[in-house]
This record gives C-alpha cells, structure tokens and sequence, in this order.
C-alpha cells in the first residue's frame, strides 16, 4: 500500500471529477475558487441524513431552507410548525434536538456556528460523528469523520475482517490515518460519495475504483463481504390500540406525545401502551368498532397496531376537519389514518 497522502490525493482527484450534486454542498470547483460552506445549511443536511438516505433528504432540506433560510430563523419557529415540517422523516428526538441546537447558536452564538469539532459537541443533539462532519465540511478542520459509507471503505481498505460494531475503534484509527491535512472537508466528501456510488454496500464498482491499488480488500477477494457485522438479535413484535375519534362536523381527536420518549412532541392519535398484550384504553367513552390493523417497523421493534374508529361528541379539543393534515403526522400514524377510513366511511353512511 502506498503511503497515506498519496490515497487521500487519489480520492481528491477522484472527487474533483465525480463529486455528487447536492443541495447542501459547494462544489469542490468552487470550493477552489473561494466559496465557503454555510454552516448552518451543513448542520441540518447532516441531522437530517442520520439514518436516512439522500433521497428522501432532499426534499425536507429544501422545504427547510425555504421556510426558515438561518439558524436564527430556525430558532424562532414556532415548534409545531417544526415537528409538522419534520414528519415522515423519522427519529422525531431529531426534530426536537434541532429546533434547542439552533436556539442555543442563535441565543449564545449570536447565530454563529461554533468552528471546531471539540466545541460543536457541547451543542444539544450534536454527537462525534455530527461535530466531526460540520468542522471538517464547513471549517475545513482536519477531524475524522466517519458513517456507514465511510466505515465500508476503510473496512475494505485495510481488509478489516473483525465484525461490527466492535471494529469501530479501529476503523476510526484507519480513517484518521489517511485524513489529509489539506482540503479536509472535500476529502470527508469525497470518501462519503466514494462509499455510496462506487464501494456501495453490495457488488462493489472495484473497476473504476480510484482505491483499487491500494486496496486490501479487492486484492484478497474479499471485499463484498465486508464489513462483517455481528449478527442481530431479533426484533420483538409490540402490540397497540389507535383510537380515530371524529364528531359529525369531522374534527378529529388528536394528541400530542409527552417530548421525551419515542414520536416525542408529534402529533398522533391516542392509544393504549405498546407492548406483549395492552389493554384497550379508549381515550373517551363512544361505541368504538375494529377497523383495521397497521404495521410499521421502529429500530427496535415491530409494531402491529389495531385501529378503532368511533362517532365522539363535538368538543373544543377536537381539532377542526380544515385544520387537520394527515402530512404533518409520523409515518406511524399516517397508516393509522390510511387504516381507519374503512371504518369512517361506514360511521359516514351510518350516521
Ligand atoms: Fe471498495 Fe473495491 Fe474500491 Fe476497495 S477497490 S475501496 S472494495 S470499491
């Protein structure tokens, strides 16, 4: 294997040429030609992007950068405005970690970005791996940064056959041997591009590989199968009630979840606990009927949700038919909402 700055010199050469095009990110030619990253665009492209792909990214950036353009402006939405905007794209702790992050930029920052990656991580909802990527994309920092596409190239590298997650000590060490001191923020890139077009997770493009001389795992044939990863335990299935209550002029019944927790601060409709066999628990005493039944997988655990629907009396905490969007609400309850309308069109032809 030739020495570090040669690697990260091909991978830079590499990038100058195949760089993805992305909302968030300035280009490494005009990069080179003076244009500075926005920090605050750099930090929300990468709350975002935990867990979730580019794809169903791009569409919440730019819904984002349209409704609140700085961190300031962030900071100052109202909350709800936030969640709503936020729903669909899962992880809801995000949401809320988001909406303090920017207040304590906007409060103590004067809406400044701190610059280094020591200080970004005294920042609510702002962990190694985040303060890492905004010093080094944004502040041109040497930091390593490392996630998943990054963690496949190293492990491919270096030929790493010890499993996840116990090998990350040591691929965090790899990474920051070939993190180069100049263009350290393309170079973050460039490995994060280099891992999702090129050392995808199967049947990697080793032929057009700018890695490929230096490759361990390429030259032992092994490298599709890396990294290795400790098998998973199983997930268990928890069950639950969701009870969709509507009065005669249409407004529903919903509820916002308690901030802390899983769906923290979102909006919903209320049900019983979720576990081995809940006791139904109506939220208010009507002649509650079995609609259907709705499926969604959390990172922990699988939830099969039974749907009731009844007729409920007109109350104010009911929110309006025109004031309720099924869009503003998490995944899960959206397929409650799909799971109840068997049972509200036959409430609609009863009544
Ligand atoms: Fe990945 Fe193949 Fe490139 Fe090695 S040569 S880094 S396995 S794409």
């Amino acid at each position: 294997m030739r020495d570090d700055t040669a690697i990260s010199a091909d991978i830079l050469h590499w990038y100058d040429h195949h760089a993805r095009i992305l909302p968030w990110r300035v280009s490494p030619a005009d990069r080179a030609a003076g244009v500075r990253p926005d920090p605050y665009r750099v930090w929300l492209s990468e709350v975002m992007l935990q867990q979730t792909t580019v794809a169903a990214v791009r569409s919440y950036f730019r819904t984002f950068t349209q409704a609140w353009p700085t961190v300031s402006d962030l900071a100052a939405a109202d909350d709800g405005d936030v969640m709503a905007a936020w729903a669909g794209l899962g992880y809801y702790a995000r949401a809320r970690n988001l909406l303090k992050c920017a207040r304590v930029v906007a409060d103590q920052y004067t809406g400044h970005f701190p610059n280094t990656a020591a200080k970004l991580l005294t920042l609510p909802g702002i962990g190694p791996y985040t303060a890492a990527a905004v010093a080094s994309i944004a502040f041109d920092e040497p930091a390593t940064v490392v996630d998943g596409n990054v963690e496949r190239v190293i492990s491919r590298l270096f030929a790493l056959t010890d499993p996840l997650p116990g090998s990350r000590p040591r691929i965090a060490q790899l990474a920051a041997t070939v993190t180069p001191r100049e263009r350290p923020g393309d170079y973050a890139q460039a490995m994060m591009d280099l891992g999702a077009t090129i050392c995808t997770p199967r049947n990697p493009a080793c032929g057009i590989c700018p890695l490929r001389p230096d490759c361990a795992g390429f030259a032992q044939g092994i490298a599709a199968e890396l990294p290795k990863k400790t098998p998973k335990q199983p997930k268990p299935t928890r069950h639950g009630f969701a009870y969709v209550g509507r009065a005669s002029d249409g407004a529903i019944l919903l509820e916002r979840r308690p901030d802390k927790g899983l769906l923290g601060g979102t909006l919903g409709f209320p049900g019983s606990d979720w576990g081995a066999d809940p006791d139904p628990v109506p939220p208010r005493t009507a002649d509650w009927t079995v609609s259907g039944e709705v499926r969604h997988t959390f990172t922990h655990f699988h939830l099969i949700l039974t749907v009731m629907v009844a007729q409920i009396p007109t109350e104010p905490a009911l929110t309006p038919a025109a004031q309720f969007n099924p869009a503003s609400l998490p995944t899960v309850m959206r397929k409650v909402w799909d799971g109840a309308q068997p049972g509200i069109c036959e409430l609609t032809n009863d009544t």
